[in-house]
C-alpha cells in the first residue's frame, strides 16, 4: 500500500492563519503541518520516533531577529504536535560544534540546553545536531518500513545505490549524537562537492540500519521528497506493506477455552518481576488478526526472532527480541481435574521464560563488561511473546505501555517480512543494540518520574456507575490502575471509564447472574490479562419492615448485597490462583485483594431496612470467612463501613426528608457524627485505597463514618 503525499495547499493556508493569528511565525506553522502529515502514517513514526526541523528567524527580547533550529522536542508524538513541539534552538553556538572532533552526549544536551530560546522547553531531539548542521530550511526524518526494509539488508549499501542512485547519500550505521551528526555533515559536504550543480538532485539520506531524512526549501519539498523516496522503497519491494494497527484482534472469538492460559502466563511474569525486585505486574495487549497468526506459524521464526530489531530506538519498548512459546495445547486450563497437556505446557512456558532472562543476563553482562561496568541492569522480561497459531501479546507495566509495544511489535513484523520478502533481514548488531538500550538519552524517554503504586495492577469495580464507585474508580486510576468499571447501566459505567483514562473498561453487567459476572472476567482477562483488586461495591438498599416483606424484596435484597459478591469473589479467586499457579507452595505469593462496600447497616441495623442490613450482615460475614480461607493464599478480604455517604442510595430528597424528620438542616443532618464533619464519597474511595496499601491486614472492618458509636465495631 502506497504512502499518498497528502499535502494540500487549502490545509497548509488554514494552518498559517490559524497560527500566526496566535503569533507563530509562517516557518513554524508550516512544520507542524507537514510533521503531523508524517505523523499521520504509522508506516513511517510511531510514538515519539522520528523527528523534524526548520531553520528560521524569531526576534529576541530586544526585537532583534535570530537565526534559531525549531527541532522536535522530546515528549512530543508527529501526529499531534503543535508548534511548541519544535523548540527553538539558537543556531550559530550549534553549527560551531562542527569543528569540535568530540562531544560527549552530557556536553551535547547541555548546549542544546543552554542555547534554548525557552528554558522552560523539553530537551530538543537527540538527533538535534544532525538537524542542524545539514544546510537545508526544512528536515524530515523517519524511519520508514519500507526504507528500513532494504537498509537493513546485509549489501544494503549497493542496493540502495542502485535505487536511488545519485538521490540519497547513504550513510553507514553510527549510533546517534554528535558522531553521526558529524559524519552525516562531512559525507553529504563531499557528495556535493563531487556533484555539478545542474546533477544536484539530490533528496535527503539514508542511515544504514536506521532511518532516512530528506530535505528541501520548503516543507511541501521535504515531506514531499519522503513520500516520493519512501515509495520508490516501496516499489522495490515484493511484498505489500500493510500495516493495520486497529483491526488487530480476532473479531468472533471462537470459545473462551484458548485464552484461558492467559493469566497463568501474566503471573509466570509478575513472579519473575517481583523475584527481581520489581514489585509491579505487567499488563497485556493481545493482539491475533489473521496476518500476525501468519508470522507465528512460520517455520524458521526460532531464527527470525534472533535478527534484532527493526531500528536500534525500538529495543527500548520491546528489547531487542520476542519470547516465542510453544502452542497451546487443545485441553482445559482447569486444574481441578488432572490435565497433564496443560500442565506441560505451563512447566514448559516457565522454563522458556528462564531462558529468555538468562540469555538476557549474558547480553547485559557481556556488553557491559565491554563499556566499562558502567550500567545498571535494567528488567530484563520479554515485552514481546509470540504463540505459534495464536498470535502475539504485547506487555508492560501499564496498558499503555503494553500497545506501544504492540504496535512496535508489529511493526518489527512488517519491516522483517519485507524484507526477507526482498531478500535477508539484517538489522543492527547486538553491541549496536545494547548501546541503544542503555545509552541514558534513550533510558530518558521511558521517564524516571517513580511509579504510583498500583501501577500494571487491574482494579475492577463494582457499581462504578454510582457516586461512590466512580469515586473509587477514579481515586485508584490516580494510583497507577487500569480501572475496570462493571454497572447494571452502561451508560453511567462509560462515563466514569472516561474519566478513568483511554484504556479503561466499561462493562454492563446483572450482578445477580453468574453468567453474565464470568462473561464480564473473560473480557477484563482479553483486555489486561488478568485482575488483582476487586472492589466489590454494588448495593441496594430496598425499605420495609420484616414483617410483611414479601419474598422477593428479601431475595432481591440477598441476591445483590450477598450473592453477586460472593460470585465476583469466587471469579476473582479463579484469576488470583492462576496467576499464583507455580508460587502456590511458596511463600512468594502475588496475592490478591477482596474488598467489600458492608456500609453501616452491618453493624447497626436501622428500622425500616431489615432486608438492607440482613443482607449486609451477610456480607460482613462473607468478607471474614474469605479472609480466613484464603489468606494461607496471600489473598486479603477487607471491608469499608461507611455511613451517610450522598450517593444514588442516599440522594437528596431522601436527605431533605430524613433531616426535616429529626428536625435539622440538611447540613446538620450529613455532619451528625462525632467529627460534625460531612463524609463524601471521595472519602470512602480513599478509605479503600489505604487497605488496598495494607500488606498486613485481612478480615478487617475500616469505618468511615465521621464518628458514630452506635456503628462502632464491638
Ligand atoms: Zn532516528
Amino acid at each position: 500500500m502506497a504512502c499518498t503525499n497528502k499535502w494540500s495547499d487549502i490545509d497548509a493556508e488554514k494552518i498559517i492563519i490559524e497560527y500566526t493569528s496566535k503569533g507563530v511565525n509562517e516557518d513554524i506553522a508550516l512544520r507542524t503541518y507537514t510533521a503531523r502529515l508524517l505523523g499521520s502514517e504509522p508506516e513511517m513514526v510511531l510514538h515519539g520516533g522520528g523527528n523534524t526541523s526548520v531553520k528560521t528567524k524569531i526576534k529576541d527580547l530586544f526585537g532583534e531577529k535570530i537565526e534559531v533550529l525549531c527541532v522536535k522536542g522530546s515528549g512530543w508524538d508527529l501526529g499531534t504536535i503543535e508548534p511548541e513541539g519544535h523548540p527553538a534552538v539558537e543556531l550559530a553556538p550549534l553549527l560551531k560544534l562542527k569543528e569540535l572532533s568530540s562531544l560527549s552526549d552530557e556536553e551535547m544536551v547541555t548546549i542544546q540546553r543552554k542555547n534554548l530560546i525557552d528554558p522552560k522547553s523539553p530537551n530538543p531531539s537527540v538527533e538535534t545536531l544532525l538537524h542542524a548542521f545539514l544546510p537545508y530550511k526544512f528536515v524530515d526524518h523517519t524511519h520508514s518500513i519500507a526504507l528500513l526494509s532494504l537498509a537493513n539488508q546485509p549489501n544494503a549499501k549497493e542496493i540502495c545505490l542502485k535505487i536511488f542512485g545519485k538521490e540519497m547519500v547513504i550513510v553507514p550505521y553510527v549510533m546517534p549524537g554528535f558522531d553521526l551528526a558529524k559524519l552525516a555533515y562531512d559525507m553529504h559536504q563531499n557528495y556535493k562537492l563531487n556533484l555539478s550543480s545542474k546533477n544536484d538532485k539530490l533528496k535527503g539520506m539514508i542511515l544504514l540500519k536506521h532511518g532516512v531524512f530528506t530535505f528541501g526549501d520548503s516543507a511541501k519539498e521535504s515531506y514531499s521528497r519522503m513520500i516520493e523516496v519512501v515509495n520508490k522503497a516501496e516499489n522495490a519491494i515484493p511484498r505489500n506493506i500493510n500495516l493495520d494497527l486497529n483491526s488487530s484482534r480476532e473479531k468472533n472469538l471462537p470459545s473462551f477455552d484458548k485464552y484461558k492460559f492467559i493469566p497463568y502466563l501474566r503471573g509466570l511474569i509478575s513472579s519473575e518481576l517481583a523475584k527481581r525486585g520489581f514489585s509491579k505486574r505487567c499488563i497485556f495487549e493481545i493482539r491475533n488478526d489473521k496476518k500476525i497468526k501468519e508470522i507465528s506459524e512460520l517455520c524458521n521464526l526460532h531464527e527470525l526472532s534472533e535478527r534484532g530489531v527493526a531500528t536500534p530506538d525500538h529495543v527500548i519498548r520491546t528489547k531487542s527480541k520476542p519470547l516465542i512459546l510453544d502452542e497451546i495445547p487443545d485441553s482445559d486450563f482447569n486444574f481441578n481435574t488432572s490435565n497433564l497437556h496443560a500442565e506441560n505446557w505451563l512447566k514448559k512456558t516457565k522454563k522458556l521464560i528462564e531462558c529468555y532472562i538468562e540469555q538476557y543476563q549474558l547480553y547485559f553482562e557481556s556488553n557491559n563488561e565491554r563499556v566499562g561496568n558502567i550500567k545498571k541492569n535494567l528488567d530484563p522480561l520479554p515485552r514481546l511473546i509470540i504463540i505459534p497459531k495464536f498470535g502475539l501479546i504485547a506487555l508492560g507495566n501499564s496498558k499503555k505501555s503494553a500497545c506501544i509495544a504492540a504496535d512496535i511489535g508489529q511493526v518489527w513484523i512488517e519491516t522483517l517480512l519485507s524484507a526477507e520478502s526482498f531478500g535477508e533481514f539484517r538489522p543492527v548488531s547486538e553491541k549496536d543494540t545494547f548501546d541503544l538500550e542503555y545509552w541514558s538519552l534513550e533510558q530518558a524517554k521511558l521517564g524516571s518520574k517513580k511509579e504510583p503504586s498500583n501501577t500494571g495492577k487491574v482494579v475492577v469495580v463494582t457499581g462504578a456507575g454510582g457516586t461512590i464507585g466512580s469515586e473509587i474508580s477514579k481515586v485508584f486510576y490516580k494510583s497507577g490502575a487500569e480501572i475496570v468499571c462493571i454497572d447494571k447501566n452502561i451508560v453511567t459505567a462509560k462515563e466514569t471509564a472516561r474519566l478513568c483514562g483511554k484504556n479503561a473498561l466499561a462493562i454492563e453487567c446483572d450482578l445477580t447472574s453468574r453468567d453474565e459476572i464470568e462473561k464480564a472476567f473473560r473480557e477484563i482477562i482479553l483486555q489486561f490479562g488478568g485482575v488483582d483488586i476487586l472492589i466489590s461495591n454494588a448495593g441496594i438498599a430496598l425499605p420495609g419492615e420484616l414483617h410483611n416483606m414479601d419474598d422477593e424484596t428479601l431475595k432481591l435484597s440477598l441476591n445483590i448485597n450477598l450473592l453477586s459478591h460472593h460470585y465476583l469473589s469466587q471469579e476473582s479467586l479463579k484469576i488470583f490462583k492462576s496467576q499464583d499457579y507455580f508460587n502456590l507452595k511458596s511463600k512468594n505469593l502475588l496475592g490478591g485483594q477482596l474488598l467489600y462496600n458492608i456500609s453501616k447497616q452491618a453493624l447497626n441495623p436501622g428500622k425500616g431496612f431489615g432486608a438492607y442490613g440482613i443482607s449486609k450482615s451477610a456480607l460482613l460475614s462473607l468478607m471474614k470467612q474469605y479472609a480466613l480461607e484464603e489468606g494461607h493464599n496471600g489473598i486479603r478480604s477487607n471491608c469499608i463501613n461507611a455511613d451517610r455517604i450522598e450517593s444514588g442510595l442516599l440522594n437528596k430528597e431522601m436527605i431533605k426528608s430524613r433531616a426535616k424528620l429529626r428536625g435539622l438542616s440538611e447540613e446538620e443532618y450529613m455532619s451528625g457524627n462525632l467529627l460534625n464533619s460531612e463524609v463524601k464519597a471521595n472519602d470512602v474511595a480513599k478509605a479503600f485505597l489505604s487497605l488496598s496499601k495494607m500488606k498486613k491486614t485481612t478480615g478487617l472492618i475500616l469505618t468511615v463514618d465521621g464518628g458514630n458509636v452506635a456503628a462502632m465495631p464491638r
